[in-house]
């Protein structure tokens, strides 16, 4: 037996008690007279004490060839420290160490092995197994493995069956490149890893499984923006004979669940937006709304003056900054700064000050009185004291400008608390969305998400403004989930590919398959899928998933412990009948 007890379990009470254990060296302090070693493991660290009155001379000695993060065997007797250690939890006691065996020895670690550790981003990746014996990726590994137990304890609580599905597949359109993978017994065809498990959940509908679930691993090929990785979790639901509210319940309950059993808080209902009314005051399709700062449309109030800039602009939006009447010159023009950056893009920003006394000075005083200004306050409901600050131009543009601008005020401001939740549910998100650079539509969730009753017959006249029963779950300004009500009968996806730019014989060779199924008795449907890092960072309050993911890829998507991907040597080149461009 290699240890009678881990490193976090022993207490006071175990005092005099004759035990075992193993771990690694964190570090040892050589006083001469007297050794005191840290020893750890996953379950926490207890200190070992070699002392020259109690303990033989090689074995002090022995104790002294111990460098950081050695492995070794430890059998000793429990005793009572004499000054006890409150911050750890076997603080009380220590081990007066009888006999030693070092199980393995160590290099020096490249950077240590602490809470705060000296390491970089890239060399805690290249050792990633060291990293991984630091506390805080350890805490975060374990958090993420309780969030996806009660995953599973609440879906299967709810008659949900975890099936897996393939990974070997052929391509699923979620608007991401695919992965593909050659194959060696099917010369010159590929096979693509799925960017998520959708065709297959729906075909488990047609085969009456009626409610699935999987935690599975999809791939999407595409630029790695901020903190995205080509391989991800998700949680991926689907139900049968369900309308939309059914499930919006049903998951509405297992976030509810997971931000009591895991978080400690209780959220009564999510309140629920529509895409439109999230875009119109937000600027966004995932408003963070546990702050204010929602936009006030300006146009009718500020285009009846000589301002070109906001007569010509199709839209003139506001948000009041609390307290920002305090900014001094100097810092609203660095925020005039920040949002003319190429990242934001906004060509200018206008302001008006709310003074105390009721009165308002401007950035644009030249073309707007008193009374204009006070409207402008209204509508962007602000109070004595704000600040008012206007963009325009084309809408999305600016929206999305703005809503760029209302997240930074919320970070100087302090406002994004990350132990305070705020979950909404966007829906009635449009069916389509217009590709402005091909000029073509494609579909804004996916192919098989259903439009809203009745609205089918708008595709061909009016297709931007089709509707569809597609659903998002937001959490503090995260998209955590996504889903929608599919088609379920031949000719209705017939039309959306058609619809979507796919002949007919090319929605037969990619979704034939699923288009049959639907001959065969398809039942109503519907689902989600959540992002299960993101879902996990956001509860475990942190920016990164990365720090989720026990071996996540860097932005370029390699793994630079492994060093994949990697060049194929010439045989395995011609066994898979693949030849290189150069
Ligand atoms: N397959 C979708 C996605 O990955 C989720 C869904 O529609 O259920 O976003």
């Amino acid at each position: 037996m290699y240890r009678t007890h881990n490193n976090g379990s022993l207490r006071a009470a175990d005092v005099n008690k004759e035990v075992t254990l193993a771990g690694w060296v964190q570090k040892s302090r050589d006083k001469g007279f007297i050794i005191w070693v840290d020893l750890r493991d996953r379950y926490g660290m207890t200190q070992l004490v070699f002392d020259q009155e109690r303990t033989d001379a090689a074995l002090m000695e022995e104790a002294r060839k111990l460098g950081r993060e050695f492995v070794i065997q430890v059998t000793g007797t429990v005793v009572e420290r004499d000054s006890k250690n409150p911050n750890i939890a076997t603080g009380d006691i220590e081990l007066l160490v009888s006999k030693l065996e070092i199980l393995n020895a160590s290099l020096t670690p490249p950077f240590t092995i602490e809470d705060e550790t000296d390491g970089g981003e890239d060399l805690r990746m290249k050792y990633r197994y060291l990293d991984i014996r630091r506390k805080p990726v350890r805490e975060s590994l374990i958090f993420r493995h309780r969030v996806a137990l009660e995953v599973r304890k609440y879906l299967s609580e709810q008659d949900f069956i975890e099936v897996e599905t393939p990974y070997l597949i052929k391509s699923t359109p979620e608007g991401a490149r695919d992965f593909v993978v050659p194959s060696r017994m099917n010369e010159g065809q590929f096979y693509a890893l799925p960017q998520s498990p959708q065709t297959f959940k729906q075909l488990l509908m047609v085969g009456g499984m009626d409610k699935y679930f999987q935690i599975v691993k999809c791939f999407r090929d595409e630029d790695l923006r901020a903190d995205r990785q080509p391989e991800f979790t998700q949680i991926d639901c689907e139900m049968a004979f369900v309308e939309q509210e059914d499930i919006l319940n049903i998951f509405e309950g297992l976030t509810r669940h997971l931000l009591k059993e895991v978080n400690g808080v209780e959220i009564e209902k999510f309140p629920r937006m529509l895409y439109d009314d999230a875009m119109r005051l937000y600027g966004n399709d995932k408003p963070d709304i546990r702050f204010g700062m929602k936009f006030g449309e300006l146009n009718e109030v500020a285009q009846h003056k000589d301002f070109g800039v906001f007569n010509n602009a199709e839209l003139v939006v506001g948000i009041a900054v609390p307290g920002g009447n305090s900014y001094t010159r100097k810092e609203i023009d660095k925020i005039i700064e920040w949002v003319k950056r190429p990242q934001v893009g906004a060509l200018g920003m206008v302001y008006s000050r709310c003074n105390d006394d009721g009165s308002f000075k401007s950035s644009v005083d030249k073309f707007y009185d008193q009374e204009d200004l006070a409207k402008w306050a209204e509508v962007a409901g602000a109070q004595k004291g704000d600040l008012v600050c206007i963009l325009s131009g084309e809408t999305n543009k600016v929206r999305a400008q703005m809503s760029a601008l209302r997240m930074e005020f919320a970070e100087r401001l302090g406002l994004r608390k990350p132990d305070e939740f705020a979950p909404l549910w966007v829906i009635d998100f449009p069916l389509l969305e217009l590709d402005e650079e091909t000029g073509h539509y494609h579909a804004m969730h996916h192919p098989f998400t259903s439009p809203k009753p009745g609205q089918i017959g708008l595709l061909d006249t009016k297709p931007g403004e089709v509707k569809a029963n597609a659903y998002d779950l937001v959490l503090n300004g995260n998209e955590i989930g996504g889903g929608s009500i599919r088609i379920h009968d031949k000719e209705t996806q017939a039309i959306m590919l058609r619809h979507l730019g796919f002949s007919e014989e090319e929605a037969k060779a990619q979704f034939g398959f699923l288009m049959d199924a639907f001959e065969y008795g398809a039942p109503p449907h519907g689902g989600l899928a959540f992002g299960l890092d993101r879902l996990v960072a956001i509860l475990g309050g942190q920016e990164t998933i990365r720090d989720f993911i026990a071996f996540p890829k860097n932005n370029s998507g390699r793994d630079v412990m492994i060093d994949a991907p990697a060049p194929l040597d010439n045989e395995q080149l011609q066994e898979l009948n693949l030849k290189l461009n150069n």
